[in-house]
């Protein structure tokens, strides 16, 4: 789990006859360990950022590294494996398998690399403990509240143990309270040294965040600490 940097990075778009510059040359790097929320208004290059930073899609022009590794230059197939080995997701709608319980969906990554046995199985219990669904084990996520689906959700991020969680508005869901439990997860596998970057359009989230990048009209428009004070107002 090392530095992810990310350099002079464009993206465009080309629809027909027209170019859409969606990223324009945006620089800043997420040490390990960081805890960062990207906002802006809407069409500012949010999803294009998170596309990129999730490794669904390769930049235009400049770098992204995770590590050691540059985004852009590998080949689809590479790709691939980094989104489901060293990247957490954890999306808005939750993303769970319905026929599957709480513990198969936490090991759901695992099954891509054919990598299930007793030990990948009593990791999954752990990281369910973590997030407070020990006694949901066996549950689909129809029987679940939205709050302990986005908790599976969480726990299923992080089985392979990723280079950072990638949130998109991962509270959008959910409402105050329930945004509350999930922040206060966010917080605390943060202060364990996960590194997370979330997308969010809400600036009492953005607030729980150690900083907030935004992105205006494919830039970067600031980049700024959230201080101790404003994150406990
Ligand atoms: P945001 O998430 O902040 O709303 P996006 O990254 O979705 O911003 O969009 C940035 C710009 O790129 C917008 O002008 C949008 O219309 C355009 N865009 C995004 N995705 C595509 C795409 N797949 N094809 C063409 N244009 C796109
Ligand atoms: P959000 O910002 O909520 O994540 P989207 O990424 O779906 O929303 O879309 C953001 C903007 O990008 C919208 O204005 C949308 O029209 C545009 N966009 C997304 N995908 C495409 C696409 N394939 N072609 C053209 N525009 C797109």
């Amino acid at each position: 789990r090392l530095a992810t940097s990310i350099r002079n990075l464009t993206k465009e778009y080309v629809l027909k006859s027209e170019t859409v510059r969606a990223l324009r040359g945006v620089s800043f790097d997420v040490p390990e360990g960081d805890y960062v929320a990207i906002m802006g208004p809407s069409g500012s290059g949010k999803s294009t950022l998170l596309n990129l930073l999730g490794c669904l899609d390769k930049p235009t022009s400049g770098s992204l590294m995770l590590g050691d590794d540059d985004i852009a230059s590998m080949t689809d197939d590479q790709l691939a494996d980094i989104r489901s080995q060293r990247i957490g997701f954890v999306f808005q709608s939750y993303n769970l398998i319905q026929q599957l319980s709480v513990l198969e969906n936490i090991q759901v990554p695992l099954y891509y690399q054919g990598r299930l046995g007793p030990k990948e199985r009593e990791r999954a219990v752990a990281l369910a403990t973590e997030v407070g669904l020990k006694d949901r084990l066996g549950h689909r996520p129809s029987q679940l509240s939205g709050g302990q689906q986005q908790r599976v959700a969480i726990a299923r991020s992080l089985i392979n143990d990723p280079f950072f969680v990638l949130a998109d508005e991962a509270t959008g869901n959910l409402d105050s309270v329930t945004t509350d439990e999930i922040l206060a997860i966010f917080d605390r596998l943060n202060s364990e040294g996960r590194t997370i970057i979330m997308v969010t359009h809400e600036d009492d989230v953005a607030m729980r965040a150690k900083r907030i990048v935004r992105l205006k009209d494919g830039l970067l428009h600031t980049d700024e600490v959230v201080t101790e004070q404003e994150r406990n107002e």
